[in-house]
């Protein structure tokens, strides 16, 4: 099978599960909601989770049940430095210089955040372009129109041209059934339905879909 393009999840799929940065990342989400929804600070991790696991992410499940700004909301919770914790990976970008696919982020979070992770990782040049939570709002991943919304902003007819990343088994689930070759990163969770797992993205090359450049 020749595969055409690759999506790449961003968060927690081109860095490793775990890393400090989402951690930050979520004690901004709990100060907005604790701050600008006036929820006592004992109760804002429930909701953030409810909200996340009902909607995708926390930022459409506020939008949707709390009418908030959307945008405030990405640039408060993105309003932070993530130098100390995303460093630059030369294995990385070398091993995504020898994919010979069209490359593409596929992200729940926005254009800004992702900008500044692929820059801090070293690796923004590696990719023919971003899409973002933005590009498919009010959809995000795991909804099938997500992806569907993501083949045709990059004029691809057929999921089964292309191999899709992520760490969250919803979002593999979903993108095996729409026909992508579906990879799970990291080992937090079991999808329902996926192609093929591995434990991090430095392994992607060792399941042999493309032929290297030399
Ligand atoms: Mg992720």
């Amino acid at each position: 099978m020749a595969f055409r393009a690759i999506f790449f999840d961003l968060d927690e799929t081109l860095y490793p599960i775990g890393n400090e940065a989402v951690e930050v990342l979520t004690n901004r989400m709990n100060l907005f909601i604790e701050e600008s929804l006036s929820v006592p600070k004992e109760e804002v991790k429930k909701l953030r989770e409810d909200l996340f696991y009902k909607y995708g992410t926390t930022a459409k499940g506020l939008v949707a049940t709390y009418d908030t700004n959307l945008y405030e909301f990405l640039h408060y919770v993105h309003n932070i430095d993530l130098k100390s914790y995303i460093k630059p990976s030369q294995a990385l970008k070398s091993m995504l210089d020898r994919i010979p696919l069209e490359k593409y982020i596929l992200t729940n979070s926005d254009r800004f955040h992702a900008t500044r992770v692929l820059k801090l990782l070293g690796i923004l040049n590696c990719f023919d372009g971003i899409i973002d939570v933005l590009d498919v709002f009010p959809d995000c991943k795991p909804s099938p129109i997500a992806f569907e919304r993501a083949l045709s902003m990059t004029c691809i007819r057929d999921a089964a041209d292309c191999i899709f990343l992520d760490d969250n088994p919803s979002n593999i689930a979903t993108a095996y059934e729409l026909g992508f070759y579906a990879v799970h990163v990291g080992k937090r969770g079991n999808p329902a339905k996926l192609s093929t797992s591995i434990d991090s993205i430095e392994d992607l090359p060792s399941l042999n879909l493309y032929q290297e450049k030399g």
